[in-house]
């Protein structure tokens, strides 16, 4: 379908059509397209734009993921659809592996989301030869040399039962969710409030300069750092945002 460039929704429909598009080749699942409606309509009351508690989560996410021993970027269907080559480049840049973990499972749709990241030239994981144990989705299905092993994990869009497991399994988990209200958020050490169409083109910038930093000045950055503090600002600038909505009518 061709969008003009004029229409007011263009970054929206744009978007959407990609995740159709990737519906279409069979990444991602038909619940994933209701999924991206909730995360929508969070992104319309938050204002649509990276707020300065998304910028800071996102640059505390790169410090967490330099200082890592073995961090890793877990891709979901709807991840690959959207921003399959930005994940790659952030990847690259912090030269962390990907691994391909999805919630509604299939031999081939793990294959094709590997493929898919595969174009790009990085290292995916994705051999499904482990156990989460305590966790019953698909999702338990990781690989050995992955999350498996992680202690730092950006898990994109998760779904909030894997992130609570993780946790117990004593990894640090980064989210991106623009849902603040959401399991996944309240769970993780790091919630990005952000669409993930945002979010991983600002943490490949921060990646750029951060790489050059001491190892104390990223430690101080994930030490002054607090995640609840952030949920509160984000719930905060919703309510506001609603009001000047509302003084405007
Ligand atoms: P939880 O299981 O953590 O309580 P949930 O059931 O609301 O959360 P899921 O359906 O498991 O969530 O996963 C979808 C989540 O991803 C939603 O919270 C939604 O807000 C978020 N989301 C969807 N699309 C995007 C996007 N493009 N960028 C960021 N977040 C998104
Ligand atoms: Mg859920």
């Amino acid at each position: 379908m061709h969008i003009p460039r004029s229409h007011p929704r263009y970054h929206s429909l744009m978007t959407r059509e990609k995740l159709a598009d990737a519906f279409r080749r069979g990444l991602v699942v038909p619940e994933g397209l209701i999924a991206h409606g909730r995360g929508e309509c969070f992104d319309y009351i938050i204002g649509e734009k990276s707020r300065d508690f998304a910028l800071e989560a996102e640059k505390t996410a790169v410090a967490m993921m330099i200082l890592a021993e073995r961090p890793v970027i877990s891709v979901n269907g709807n991840s690959a659809g959207l921003v399959a080559e930005e994940i790659c480049a952030l990847s690259k840049v912090l030269s962390i592996p990907l691994e391909v973990n999805i919630f509604h499972w299939s031999d081939e749709r793990i294959r094709k989301i590997t493929e898919e990241l595969e174009r790009y030239d990085v290292t995916v994981y994705s051999k499904g030869d482990a156990v989460i144990e305590g966790l019953e989705s698909a999702r338990r299905i990781v690989d050995s040399r992955g999350i498996f092993r992680a202690d730092v994990v950006l898990v994109p869009l998760e779904d909030g039962d894997r992130c609570e497991i993780l946790k117990r399994k004593g990894k640090k988990i980064i989210a991106i969710d623009l849902n603040p209200l959401s399991r996944t958020s309240r769970m993780a050490d790091v919630t990005i409030v952000d669409n993930i169409t945002r979010a991983i083109p600002n943490m490949i910038e921060f990646a750029r300069d951060m790489k050059e930093m001491s190892r104390e000045e990223l430690e101080k950055i994930v030490m002054n750092y607090d995640n609840r503090e952030t949920l509160r600002k984000a719930l905060k600038a919703i309510i506001e945002y609603l009001e000047e909505k509302s003084g405007d009518l």
